[in-house]
């Protein structure tokens, strides 16, 4: 464990001593001016920045080594669900970094960015048609923003035709982004009872579909990893009632070339291309959630929509309906280069082989846990799967202390506690771009888990021990984060 060696456990400050830097640079052979007398005093400090003084051996030891305390899916093996934790190719980023791309400013005048937007107007082309959609939007830059632009296009289309609906009806196994987008565009939420498996229960949909409702919100397959079968009816109910209908269209990787929202009757869908379309989460980095809509609500697109005349590109401001601009310059414009060559070097069966394996893979580790986990359902599950730790709560033993053991095992847990419907829930999505051994070697350590909490709780209750922190108070690190490491035993 590289923790255990000497220097994982100091902060760059502590390795700084006075005078010590980085840089090698000639004598300066210029008059040096004083800051004072260039800048106005209010932009002065009064005390020099409390900077860490290392050499560049200490720098690239210390960032090295806090990469290497840092778990992903280029080193390892990621099942949390929901998410789409799949490996993201190289090629993508040899592309993303082609300097006619990389270093082409965005305000750069259309006929001279015509490759840029060429590619952008060709994804967009891409996206609509392995959805079913008439027209995508590349501006949002995540899930979240993709469903905050499609519900005030919605919104805008009900104001235009003169009805004011105030209301949007999702599921109670909603991803929390829905509510929020939601409530953000100004909708008040009403939430809606699902079934045990997670389908809509009708009845209930039945019973809220009304002139006061603006849209009807739902994720398909479902959070539980399920294909919602009535979903024709459910957008034929919700249409006979003048309700546009949204789909959350995160879990598109079981879905490529397979169906598409478009044929299913959905009038709006997200994308989320740092899931299915292999562009990085990277950290907090930037993400992309472009936006899907059919042509009854094309006036309201975002702007400026990148648009085709003849052989040549350009940005269409000139759309006095439309909910305006999003995001700056065009949308997180390297991840678009990603999701391109992604799209491009799969081709239609490759990525109809995408949702093929993912499923397949889904339904492989469901079936090797099934005895040992609590289903949440029964039948086969789509491209993830979500068993509760109900059975060993009774032992003591929750989905978070399993969540910590894997951990030890050598794993990233997968998501615990989504979906809500779910008691003890752990939602793992093993996605297409892993092998049977490594399914096997994950299942291995979820069914010893299982073991270990009838023969030896102990040991889950203790985890983790082999990472660089052990059990956090997750509200306390969020909001009061201590960057000094204390290393086991010492603290
Ligand atoms: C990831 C996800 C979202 C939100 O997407 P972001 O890109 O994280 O904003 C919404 N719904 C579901 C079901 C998701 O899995």
């Amino acid at each position: 464990m590289p923790t255990a060696r000497p220097g994982y456990d100091k902060l760059i400050f502590e390795l700084s001593r006075p005078g010590r830097h980085a840089h090698s640079l000639p004598e300066c052979d210029v008059p040096v001016s004083d800051p004072a007398q260039l800048l106005p005093a209010q932009h002065l400090r009064a005390t020099a920045a409390e900077l860490p003084e290392v050499s560049e051996v200490d720098v690239i030891r210390h960032y090295s080594r806090l990469s290497q305390m840092n778990y992903g899916v280029d080193t390892h093996f990621y099942p949390l669900g929901s998410c789409t934790m799949k490996y993201n190719p190289k090629i993508n980023e040899d592309m993303a970094r082609l300097p006619g791309f990389l270093r082409l400013h965005p305000l750069t005048p259309a006929d001279a960015s015509q490759g840029a937007l060429q590619l952008m107007h060709e994804l967009a082309l891409d996206l609509a048609e392995v959805s079913g959609m008439d027209h995508v939007s590349l501006q949002p830059a995540a899930g979240a923003q993709g469903e905050l632009a499609g519900v005030l296009m919605i919104r805008a289309y009900h104001l235009a035709r003169g009805e004011r609906r105030t209301k949007v009806l999702i599921p109670d196994s909603a991803h929390g982004t829905n509510p929020a987008s939601t409530a953000l565009a100004g909708f008040s939420v009403v939430e809606l009872k699902s079934e045990a498996n997670g389908d809509v229960d009708l009845l209930d949909l039945e019973r809220h579909l009304g002139p006061d409702v603006a849209a009807f919100m739902i994720t398909q397959p479902n959070t539980l990893g399920l294909f919602e079968s009535k979903i024709h009816q459910i957008t034929e109910m919700c249409h006979a009632q003048g309700v546009q209908v949204y789909m959350d269209g995160a879990n598109f990787n079981a879905i490529l070339g397979i169906t598409r929202p478009g044929d299913l009757g959905f009038d709006v869908c997200h994308f989320n291309l740092h899931k299915t379309f292999t562009t990085p989460h990277g950290g907090g980095g930037p993400g992309s959630g472009p936006v899907g809509i059919k042509d009854h609500l094309a006036p309201f697109l975002p702007t400026p929509v990148v648009v085709k005349d003849g052989d040549e590109y350009a940005l269409d401001w000139s759309r006095p309906q439309s909910i305006g601009k999003l995001q700056a310059f065009w949308g997180n414009f390297g991840m678009l280069v990603r999701a391109w060559t992604y799209i491009r070097t799969m081709g239609p069966d490759g990525l109809r082989a995408v949702s093929d394996n993912a499923v397949l893979n889904a339904n492989y580790v469901l079936r090797r846990l099934e005895d040992h986990y609590d289903r949440s359902a029964p039948g086969p599950c789509m491209h993830e799967c979500v068993v509760s730790a109900r059975r060993q709560k009774k032992l003591g033993i929750t989905a978070m202390d399993i969540a910590k053991r894997l951990l030890d095992l050598g794993f990233y847990a997968p998501s615990t506690y989504f979906p809500l419907i779910v008691e003890e829930a752990l939602m793992i999505e093993p996605t297409e771009t892993e092998s049977k051994e490594t399914l096997d070697e994950f299942c291995d350590a979820m069914i010893q888990i299982a073991r270990e909490a009838r023969e030896n709780p102990q040991i889950i209750l203790d985890a983790p021990v082999t990472t660089p922190v052990r059990r956090l108070d997750q509200t306390g690190a969020a909001r009061q984060p201590r960057l000094k490491w204390t290393p086991p035993g010492k603290a």
